[in-house]
């Protein structure tokens, strides 16, 4: 069902949208075309209801009124078969069993053993897990892990029912999580292409490539609707208007899992899909991850639930809860959204699954016990770490009534009913199913075709004065910028890790770069294109293509205070090109819209091109034209977010009252209708300076993207990448923790001499300003234990030209003291080269020494009188 009429999209800068404003008040129920229909008996409907409308008030509580909503009859008609060996298996089942399936484990904290002796109904891939702990190993290795879980689940030597566990992983674009697979742009990329059936095919693709590795569902689409650009996770939305992501809902659903009621609907080419995060995600204060929502109760409904009428419609077999809170009540916990309205009125007919340890943050609730959150409509924890616990306290609180007998069988039925209607139980080994095992197929030419269409049609042009574009195909091509030939930087977070940082071009064997897809393109018409990082060269070029942006990042990482883009460097290349009158293409890759007015004012083109993926040939197809001058193809990509013309605050969205956006949501220049774009104000920037400021080294955990953290002993030094790493020699070893929020910060513990490193990506960096300036190393930390050898901070210009500090002592003092932020002078680096560092901050200890960071910056002094010491 295709529901959104996007042809009308406004054009125009500052253009004014009454009309979608209208569209909006009507609501998505008319927009979606979904008449209120009489519900059919969808199992519990119980719509407990209090006739009173949902007022002020009650919002405030964070309740809500199902009556308000959407009602709908289920799209299934449950199959008598299906439903009698729902209870053939329920009658057969222990109790241990059934709480077994209720439950899911992450893969780096289960074992196939585990599985089997738990009977654990699922498994899943965190974005930082992979087989054998290697994000990067080999695509063949999924299949055979996926072929030691099925043997598992369904072994039954000891006595028990052997009902397959089934794998769930995010592919949320593309198989991201697997080498060599189609990496499609990110969905606010996909929400700019204007071309729903598109995403039909983006969905079939992915399924066929999660089904090679054996696989059986994936956590996508998200179908959240960004309000507030300054959301880490804006980028897996389609758009901040309901209409489009409806539309696009029900056609990702349908490619990943087949037509609903058609013989393709969860056959051997397809496969389970989830919709997620229920219900708010997208309209958060501040764009905080996990923060909470406070929509009214009809914005709740119109603006931030629109797709999940209409993916329930189109079969979606799983809902994930989400993180956040509605006027403080979490998700996880709230029985009206989770039960009444999505099982009630939407006449949802698969199972809840819950989000990474979701149920722990329910009022009452930890990681490990959460009766709250199953009786309120989850019926499968997410529970990576926390299984075997939360397993035993839930047997417990069915055993004394907590749960009832009667929730348990409904969620396992509710689970079962979504294993059967999959095929799952004859599915067989995973290397023996259909799909499987065909590895010429993941990343094949035709996936990759289908991703550079989608790449082609994402971009939306900006400017484009004097015709700059399209670029004349036998030119002499400058292609400069850290984004230019660089595919993690295309590809974003969810690629490859969960923050999509740490990769390399050898890690998408079957990807292409930005500078590669032009040199291809312009050499095949006799061209010639120069990479040139730093844009310097020899031969002046005819044009330069500069590409830059945000660098990867996902769930809270990627929120941030205000949207300055605020980086120097791509800036000042924009400005040296012109200054030597060149003309400049900007090809900006970002998650979001972002205030990058210095940037559009020093380029003749200006291409938003979002995520893109692996394709980076997409961008030469459009970007290049034919010798006599015509395009090869225009530019079809219109904005699905508005462009705002502020950093700091809320960017506008369509409908607003006051919406006066820079770039309206519906715009996008082509090449038949240019208009060209005069100087844009350059005085409205932020006032807290760039995103990826030099000074913060390690943030949350993870280090800014300019430096790596290494692990180094006697026997080399090894990058830390996933959520676990260790020096060659093991003698020193790193895993992540939870400090403020989920995995920010790390442990690092010593088992023998070995150094922690800061090092720098792009060879020798200049601190030489700051070390002159009052600034220090910030960190904060705590010490679990100080161990027993020596301990030393410092920081270096390459090998023999450290500049240390003693700590041993500060060290033993800070021992047992908790979380601290300490500071210590650069300048008590004496013999410290600041001009040339390689390393901005190691520490090197002995055995023993187990410290947990969170932060490593550089900042004012705090305030210490020892300022050479923590
Ligand atoms: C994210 C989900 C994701 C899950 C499993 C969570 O932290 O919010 O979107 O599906 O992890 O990786
Ligand atoms: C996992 C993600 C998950 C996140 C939640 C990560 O380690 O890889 O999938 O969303 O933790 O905090």
């Amino acid at each position: 069902m295709i529901v959104a009429d996007v042809k009308n999209w406004g054009r125009g800068v500052g253009g004014n949208l009454a009309g979608f404003r209208s569209l909006l008040v009507a609501g998505v129920v008319a927009v979606a075309g979904l008449s209120a229909c009489t519900a059919g008996t969808p199992e519990e409907g119980s719509l407990e209801g209090s006739n009173a409308s949902a007022d002020a008030a009650a919002t405030q509580a964070g309740l809500i009124n199902p009556e308000n909503w959407p009602l709908q009859s289920s799209v299934f008609e449950r199959d008598a078969e299906i439903e009698d060996k729902i209870s053939a298996l329920l009658a057969r089942m222990t109790l241990e069993e059934k709480v077994g399936q209720v439950i899911q484990a992450d893969i780096s904290a289960v074992t196939p053993e585990d599985v089997r002796d738990y009977s654990l109904g699922s498994i899943l891939n965190g974005g930082n897990s992979a087989p054998e702990g290697d994000v990067r190993i080999e695509a063949q290795a999924w299949l055979k892990l996926a072929d030691k879980f099925w043997e598992a689940s369904t072994d039954t030597s000891d006595g028990g029912l052997g009902i397959p566990a089934m794998w769930g992983t995010d592919a949320v674009h593309g198989h991201n999580n697997v080498v060599g697979a189609t990496i499609f742009p990110h969905n606010v990329g996909l929400g700019a292409t204007n071309n729903p059936a598109l995403l039909y095919e983006i969905g079939k693709v992915t399924a066929k490539e999660m089904l090679i590795t054996g696989v059986d569902w994936t956590f996508a689409p998200t179908i959240a609707i960004s309000r507030d650009d300054r959301w880490g996770r804006s980028y897996e939305s389609y758009s901040e208007n309901p209409q489009i992501v409806a539309s696009y809902a029900a056609e990702l659903v349908s490619g990943i899992q087949g037509a609903v009621n058609t013989d393709e609907f969860l056959g051997r080419d397809h496969m389970i899909a989830t919709v997620k995060h229920f219900v708010g995600d997208g309209g958060t204060v501040d764009g905080k991850d996990q923060g909470d929502n406070q929509f009214t109760e009809a914005e709740l409904r119109d603006l931030q639930a629109a797709g999940y009428p209409v993916a329930i419609q189109s079969g979606v077999q799983v809902v994930m809860a989400s993180f956040n809170t509605f006027h403080g009540r979490r998700l996880h916990g709230h029985k009206e959204l989770l039960t009444d309205v999505l099982v009630g009125r939407m006449g949802f007919d698969g199972f809840v699954v819950g989000d990474w340890n979701g149920h722990g943050q329910v009022a009452g609730c930890s990681n490990v016990s959460c009766a709250q959150s199953f009786n309120a409509g989850v019926d499968m924890f997410m529970a990576p770490d926390s299984w075997k616990e939360l397993y035993a306290n839930t047997l417990a609180q069915v055993k004394s009534g907590e749960i009832s007998a009667e929730r348990l069988d409904q969620a396992v039925s509710r689970i079962l009913r979504v294993k059967l209607r999959s095929g799952l139980f004859e599915a067989g080994l995973p290397s023996s199913r259909a799909h499987a095992g065909k590895w010429e197929v993941l990343g094949s030419a035709e996936h990759r075709a289908v991703a550079r269409q989608a790449v082609r049609e994402s971009l939306v042009l900006l400017k484009n004065n004097d015709a700059t574009l399209p670029l004349a195909p036998a030119s002499h091509v400058l292609v400069a910028g850290d984004g230019a030939n660089d595919i993690a930087k295309q590809a974003g977070g969810w690629t490859l890790s969960w923050q999509g940082t740490g990769n390399d071009n050898d890690d998408f064997p079957n990807g292409q770069t930005i500078f590669d897809g032009i040199r291809e393109t312009v050499e095949d018409a006799g061209g010639q294109a120069t990479l040139s990082i730093d844009g310097s060269y020899t031969t002046k070029p005819d044009v330069a293509v500069i590409v830059f942006g945000e660098d990867p990042y996902a769930e809270f990482q990627g929120d941030v205070p205000h949207v300055d883009f605020g980086s120097e460097e791509p800036l000042r290349l924009l400005k040296k090109l012109q200054s030597e009158g060149i003309k400049t293409v900007a090809v900006f890759l970002s998650g979001r819209p972002m205030w990058v007015n210095p940037e559009i004012n020093a380029s003749d083109a200006f291409v938003a091109a979002w995520l893109p993926g692996s394709e980076g040939g997409g961008i030469a197809d459009v970007l290049i034209g034919n010798s006599d001058g015509s395009a090869r193809h225009d530019f079809k990509g219109r904005l699905s977010f508005s462009w705002g013309k502020e950093a700091e605050g809320l960017a506008p969205n369509v409908g607003d009252e006051d919406y006066d956006p820079l770039f309206a949501f519906g715009y996008g220049l082509t090449y038949a209708d240019p208009e060209p774009l005069g100087l844009l104000s350059e005085e409205t920037g932020s006032k807290t300076g760039g995103l990826q400021s030099k000074l913060s080294l390690i943030v949350a955990g993870e280090a800014n993207p300019n430096w790596v953290m290494v692990l180094a002993d006697r026997a080399g030094e090894f990058p830390i990448i996933g959520a676990t790493a260790q020096s060659p020699d093991a003698h020193l070893k790193t895993a992540t923790v939870d400090y403020l929020a989920q995995e920010d910060s790390r442990t690092f513990s010593w088992a023998d001499e070995a150094r922690l490193e800061l090092k720098s990506n792009h060879g020798p960096q200049d601190y030489s300003t700051e070390a002159g300036s009052d600034l220090g190393i910030q960190l904060t930390y705590q010490v679990i234990s100080a161990g027993n050898g020596a301990t030393s901070i410092g920081v270096s210009c390459g090998e023999g030209c450290d500049a240390s500090l003693d700590l041993t002592d500060a060290i033993q003092a800070a021992s047992g003291e908790g979380w601290r932020t300490s500071n210590i002078k650069l300048k008590c680096f004496a013999d410290a080269d600041f001009a040339n560092l390689t390393s901005a901050f190691y520490l090197k200890s002995e055995s023993g020494l187990e410290i947990q960071i969170t932060a490593v910056e550089l900042a004012q002094d705090v305030g210490s009188d020892q300022p050479c010491s923590l």
